[in-house]
């Protein structure tokens, strides 16, 4: 009952609302702020939010925004958005081009902003008319793109006590009033690696008097990738690439040191986790045999987002009502990063692709000085969003009382 009375408040707030959120999502473009210094942007958030009756709340940093909607002993649904921009030159010839040389909404940060903006005004409305079943808490996350935005939410409290988070990204190789979903991982985890491996050194005629490094570095370089492939689950993909290599300066020398460094990308968050133990246990096995030194540097990029079930088959239901029949295609899992990720480590969710493609347009690339999206998409993401917090605030037990609901 209540899903289709929703399809039609959802019409007439849009009727209203659609046109400002367009033209909140344009000032952003044209004010693009980069990681961790996004204060016009919170500042911009923050005064709507207060115009619509709720109580932002900045974090410490002066960026980024947690707010609550409703109350009560319900559960807690969070919605996240991520609010920054990306160091890249805006290559567009539009009227809402980048005013900032070198910064710009090349991942449609803006349109996940200007949506969760859009669902926090409705679920506002929803709140004071009694309608909202539980709580919604609205992340305006920043600095997604170092990563590391969601680290700081978390850091600050953002998800306890919440039961589930939805997020969602443009996706350009989407039409636009579709919704890509996928249960399981769906972005990657990305990982750098640097090792350096040292000997004594010494002449080419001499090698079993020393170590034989340059040969030793080329066992390093070709048997950790092999080795991985055996002792890891292939369904990980677990993929370690090495984009740089440097040893030596004469031809008849074995140097003293050398150095290699790649990213480690996985598709699975076991492996993920597993991973710098293993290779450095390798890299060490490789190295003592052929008797030279190894350490290794290892930064952590960030998990692969992994999606709950329950959580995608919520999203699903939501976007067919919210968005119509036919909605919801599958998508694949990309070898991108996302800082989502870390959410999902502690609490069930899931992450979309929300359609961003006028149908036969063309499409740009994310990353790319020259993205841009169909406007549309940012009333289909606030249709997918509103509902979704709904529909999850709706679940009280198995999935066929909220199909129930929604009938
Ligand atoms: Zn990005
Ligand atoms: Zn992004």
């Amino acid at each position: 009952m209540r899903g289709r009375e929703l399809r039609g408040e959802l019409d007439a707030f849009l009727a209203e609302t659609e046109q400002e959120l367009v033209e909140f999502r344009r000032d952003l473009h044209m004010h693009p702020e980069l990681a961790f210094a996004e204060y016009r942007t919170t500042q911009r958030i923050a005064e709507r939010l207060t115009a619509a009756g709720l109580t932002p709340s900045v974090l410490p940093r002066g960026t980024g925004i947690i707010c609550d909607v409703g109350s009560g002993d319900g559960p807690t649904v969070a919605l996240r958005a991520d609010i920054d921009a990306l160091p890249l030159q805006d290559e567009k010839d539009v009227p809402y081009r980048s005013t900032v040389a070198g910064a710009c909404h090349a991942c449609g940060h803006d349109v996940h902003t200007a949506i969760l903006l859009g669902t926090s005004i409705f679920l506002a409305q929803q709140a004071a008319a009694g309608l909202l079943p539980g709580r919604v808490r609205l992340i305006f996350q920043p600095a997604e793109e170092l990563p590391g935005g969601a680290l700081e939410v978390m850091a600050q409290g953002g998800i306890s006590g919440v039961d589930r988070i939805f997020g969602l990204h443009c996706d350009p190789r989407v039409d636009v009033g579709q919704l890509g979903l996928r249960t399981g991982p769906i972005t990657s985890a990305c990982d750098k690696i640097v090792i350096r491996v040292s000997g004594p050194g010494g002449h080419t005629a001499r090698p079993h008097l020393t170590a034989d490094l340059v040969f030793a570095l080329a066992k390093i370089l070709t048997e950790l990738p092999a080795a991985l492939s055996r002792r890891v689950d292939p369904r990980s993909s677990l993929s370690l690439v090495w984009g740089r290599v440097e040893a030596g300066s004469a031809a008849n020398a074995i140097p003293d040191d050398g150095i290699a460094a790649g990213t480690v990308r996985c598709l699975d968050e076991n492996a993920w986790h597993a991973a710098p133990d293993l290779i450095k246990s390798l890299l060490e096995s490789v190295a003592s045999a052929y008797g030279i030194e190894a350490t290794m540097d290892y930064t952590r990029g960030v998990p692969p987002v992994v999606n709950d079930e329950v959580s995608v088959e919520m999203l699903a239901e939501a976007a067919e009502r919210a968005l119509g029949a036919g909605a919801v295609v599958p998508t694949q899992q990309s070898l991108g990063g996302e800082d989502f990720a870390w959410y999902l480590e502690s609490i069930p969710g899931a992450f979309a692709r929300l359609g961003t493609r006028s149908p036969d347009g063309l499409t740009y690339d994310i990353h790319q000085g020259t993205f841009d999206v169909d406007e549309k998409a940012i009333a289909m993401g606030v249709r997918v969003m509103a509902a979704t917090a709904l529909t999850a605030l709706w679940e009280v037990g198995p999935l066929d009382s909220i199909t129930s609901a929604l009938a």
